[in-house]
């Protein structure tokens, strides 16, 4: 009986999470960190769905086991969903947090406080050897304001409000960010569906 699972990522605290999601289920769980010479999966979808069932099915059919990737970002109402799967490159290919957030104020300049609606986004793959890739997703809604507050966290973090905390991700500690996150709430909906696959196994 195969009780493992394949984190499709690099990062040591998404692989925390998902351990900490996947403890109950008496699983063995890996990251890439595990796997040698795991293919560099390019991010070429048009979602952050088919971006995530890309990276999954790829790395699953390099180690024949269960993997789940994940793909996310942030999409803003005024900019039409910019930066979306573009997120991490908005500003360029350095990938540079801070450049990222300087065009996301830039491009917001014009735009009143109660129209600067946005959420974070989060699509999670399950691709599983000899059945259907399984896809869920999570949001978390939230303001971008116009200027940074706080230092925890990552990426648009320090200008992303979250209205029911009346703080930025970034003043949030990471339990409370964990708690509420757009990752979370997608590991929320892939719970059930992670217990569905290895009770039949
Ligand atoms: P990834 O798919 O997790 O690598 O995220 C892609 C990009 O989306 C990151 O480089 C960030 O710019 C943005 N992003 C994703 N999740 C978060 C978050 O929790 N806080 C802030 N930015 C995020």
């Amino acid at each position: 009986m195969d009780r493992k699972v394949i984190i499709a990522t690099k990062n040591k605290g998404k692989a925390k999470e998902f351990e900490a999601l996947f403890s109950k289920f008496n699983l063995e769980v890996l990251t890439l960190l595990d796997i040698e010479n795991a293919p560099d999966v390019e991010e070429t979808g048009a979602t952050f769905e088919e971006n995530a069932i890309l990276k999954a099915e790829a790395i699953s059919q390099f180690t024949g086991s269960i993997v789940v990737a994940d793909d996310s970002g942030l999409v803003v109402d005024a900019l039409d969903g910019r930066p979306g799967i573009y997120s991490a490159r908005y500003a360029g290919e350095e990938k540079s947090d801070e450049a990222n957030i300087s065009k996301l104020l830039s491009e917001l300049n014009d735009v009143q406080q109660k129209d600067r609606t946005a959420r974070f986004y989060c699509a999670l793959a399950v691709a599983i050897p000899g059945a259907e890739t399984l896809v869920v997703a999570g949001t978390c809604e939230g303001l971008i304001l116009n200027e940074r507050r706080g230092t925890n966290g990552f990426g648009y973090d320090p200008v992303f409000y979250v209205p029911s905390l009346q703080q930025t991700m970034a003043e949030l500690s990471s339990e409370q960010k964990n708690s509420i996150s757009h990752r979370a709430n997608a590991l929320r909906n892939l719970q059930p569906l992670i217990g569905r696959i290895f009770s039949k196994r």
